[in-house]
């Protein structure tokens, strides 16, 4: 065996370091196995493969993990890549090995099939794997981070697609599970491949300042120390520079150079009590001035991933800036090594407690909505989603806190509380406050919901709401209606069609009907229907294949009879169907009262048109079968936009004017614009609110007569 390997008696003096009394053997048996089993194969750099497994193991053990997660990280190739099955992993180790080498493997073939396609699969896997037992992620981890380190021998254009990689999901991942020094290390390696110029010139000016700063930093300690031993509090001071990507993020948001980078320092203080803490925040914050806004108290506030700590810049000596955090010794174990303390080694009798499994309740909560996502890849962008975001706390009525992500809305915290609450939400009071439902929520908000038994979710929600359960179970909610009402226009489309034809209507429900639906490849008739209502396919089509004769017999459009059953829905109807999915057009803002049409249009069921809308008369020529009549349904409270186009003198005061008749009509100014032309006129376009055409044509008339207006139109 080659000398640069770590040896057997290395790894478990590693491990004894830190667990005395462990049982050992089995590390000692794993070794050997794996070995064995490795030894004809070599690594890309020559050494033997055996040197990867041990490395991994020796990382795991640096974590100070369990033992049986060290065997794990030693065995974590073997089945995969060698003849050892399964079942004597099992047999010689245990089951909890087992259950983490085969999620491993199962992870690993992944990697070998075409990577675009199961890369979000695979993580997806990942998780299920992780929600089980957390030490899988640990080992993937370790494997992850030596692979990283021995990344140069890799040809380059894999090389940057596992940086990218590591950048996209490992590190983030790792910050998401409390886990800074993994987060870092994973960060800088990613950025070294990625970026191997930006990287390396970052690298040379950190290295060229490098003593100044830790004089500098060597200064601050000793004056802090000598502080906090004359008001007798015990602490640690510890001095660091931000990791490089951390510095290069600095520079790309706020588009710095290096040189005006200014907190790249900090210093860490470890004292005993949180009491202890807010003592040295108040040190700090007398011996140096703190720079406005960046104080933040994340002891009272934890981060989602359990962070607890202290952080506040100041203008230290010199005015250079400096960052300070200050926490308990046992913030900073969380800090450090996140949801793998829940995993380090436990000595007998000083079992470190669970201390509750809040890691491992969001991962449940992950893996159990990914059952609903219907692809790999939108769950890898709810995921994400989930792991990027920051929290707010916010307060239900009882005064229990919730957490959320930010900028999440009402309707988010709606669905946190119960997907019952969340479809049948319809309004929010914040603080007491009537509020909309697209509302932020902001930290320390009371947030009341207002729910009644005859409100649905809308899709307009999808355009706000920001956590994963509210979207899937809206987008869940809107494929059931969409469905349904799809169905429904469907059946009116063709019922219109084979009225016109005058074919009779038994005709829906006759085997013919079914030949044809399975003609078509429509598994159901609904199917078929459904397709019809999306305009994917012509009724027409479907009448030519019924009745071959009648094709080419095009019969003019004829306008439905009035008689027929109307039934009562909100804002627009159309014969025979009831909820109308529909949007309005946002060529021409049609509002109540005004002359419409429906234009089925592919995948967004209906938009509704005003019938002198140039759009829609050039897509009625193209296909004057996806046109249905539709008429308005007035309901009090709707409003719908609508656009105005107003001309004016250009002279001072003239938009307040016109604003203030606006808002003499209570309407809503949602969107404005406004330019000036040539010949010194102002022209203005607003986007109003309003509740229907005559509200429209009142507003346009008090408009037209106000001083200096002289054109008004839609
Ligand atoms: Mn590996």
């Amino acid at each position: 065996m080659e000398s640069d390997l770590l040896r057997l008696d290395e790894l478990l003096a590693k491990i004894t370091a830190y667990a005395p009394d462990a049982d050992v053997s089995i590390i000692r048996k794993a070794y050997y196995f794996t070995q064995e089993a490795h030894c004809d194969q070599r690594r890309r750099e020559g050494k033997p493969f055996f040197s990867h497994p041990l490395a991994v193991a020796s990382i795991l053990a640096d974590m100070h993990l369990d033992c049986k997660t060290v065997v794990a990280g030693l065995l974590h190739d073997t089945v995969e890549d060698t003849e050892t099955t399964m079942e004597e992993i099992i047999e010689i180790f245990g089951e909890d090995v087992g259950f983490m080498v085969s999620a491993l493997t199962k992870l690993k073939q992944m990697e070998f099939k075409s990577r675009e396609d199961t890369q979000a699969e695979n993580f997806r896997k990942m998780f299920v794997a992780m929600a089980e037992d957390i030490r899988v992620i640990l080992i993937k981890f370790a494997d992850r981070l030596h692979n990283m380190k021995t990344l140069r021998f890799m040809p380059p254009h894999k090389q940057k697609l596992i940086a990218a990689e590591t950048l996209d999901i490992y590190a983030p991942l790792a910050n998401r599970l409390g886990m800074g020094w993994l987060r870092a290390e994973f960060e800088d390696l990613g950025f070294k491949y990625l970026h191997p110029e930006i990287y390396e010139d970052l690298y040379n000016k950190v290295a060229a300042k490098r003593q100044m700063r830790e004089d500098f930093i060597k200064g601050l300690a000793d004056i802090i120390e000598k502080k906090l031993s004359e008001h007798n509090i015990p602490g640690r001071v510890s001095g660091r520079v931000k990791n490089f990507y951390g510095i290069h993020q600095k520079m790309q948001t706020q588009r710095i150079t290096f040189d005006d980078v200014n907190d790249m320092l900090g210093l860490r203080i470890i004292t005993q009590t949180p009491e202890q803490c807010y003592i040295i925040l108040g040190i700090i914050h007398s011996l140096w001035m703190p720079v406005p806004g960046r104080f933040k108290d994340y002891i009272a506030m934890p981060k989602s991933n359990r962070y607890q700590s202290l952080h506040t810049t100041v203008l230290g000596p010199g005015a250079e800036r400096v960052e300070f955090q200050i926490r308990t010794e046992e913030m900073n174990l969380i800090a450090e090594k996140g949801i793998a303390a829940h995993w380090l080694y436990k000595e007998r009798g000083h079992a470190i407690e669970k201390k509750d499994s809040k890691y491992t309740k969001w991962l449940r909560e992950l893996v159990h909505l990914q059952k609903d996502s219907k692809d790999a890849r939108e769950f890898l962008e709810m995921f994400k989603g989930e792991i990027f975001s920051e929290v707010v706390f916010v307060f239900t009525p009882a005064g229990e806190i919730r957490e959320l992500p930010a900028g999440a809305t009402p309707v988010d915290f709606a669905y946190a509380i119960h997907s019952h609450i969340g479809n049948r939400c319809v309004g929010a009071r914040c603080n007491g406050r009537m509020v909309p439902l697209k509302y932020q929520l902001k930290n320390g908000d009371t947030i009341e919901i207002i729910t009644s038994t005859t409100h649905s979710p809308s899709r307009d929600w999808l355009n706000f709401v920001v956590t994963h359960k509210a979207k899937n179970r809206i987008r869940q909610f809107i494929k059931v209606e969409q469905r349904k009402q799809g169905i429904e226009l469907g059946t009116s489309i063709l019922e219109d069609m084979l009225i016109r034809n005058k074919i009779k209507l038994a005709m829906m429900k006759s085997k013919k009907m079914q030949e044809t639906t399975a003609q078509l490849n429509y598994k159901t008739f609904d199917d078929l229907l459904m397709a019809i209502g999306y305009g994917k396919l012509s009724a027409r089509h479907v009448v030519n294949i019924l009745s071959p004769e009648n094709k080419g017999n095009k019969e003019a459009r004829e306008e439905p009879k009035p008689g027929k059953a109307q039934k009562s829905n909100k804002g627009v109807q159309i014969t025979g169907v009831d909820n109308l999915l529909y949007t309005t057009a946002k060529c021409c803002f049609p509002v109540p009262g005004d002359n419409i049409y429906g234009f089925i249009t592919k995948g967004k069921g209906v938009t509704i048109h005003r019938t002198e809308c140039h759009n829609f008369k050039r897509s009625a020529l193209l296909d004057e079968n996806r046109i249905v009549t539709v008429t308005w349904h007035s309901e009090d409270n709707t409003t719908a936009p609508a656009k105005l186009f107003v001309e004016t003198m250009d002279k001072p005061g003239m938009l307040a004017a016109l604003t203030n008749v606006i808002t003499g009509f209570n309407i809503n100014l949602s969107h404005l614009e406004a330019r000036s032309s040539a010949d010194k006129h102002a022209h203005f376009v607003f986007i109003l609110d309003v509740r229907d055409k005559l509200q429209l044509m009142n507003l346009s008339s008090k408009l037209m007569s106000a001083d200096g207006v002289i054109g008004v139109g839609r």
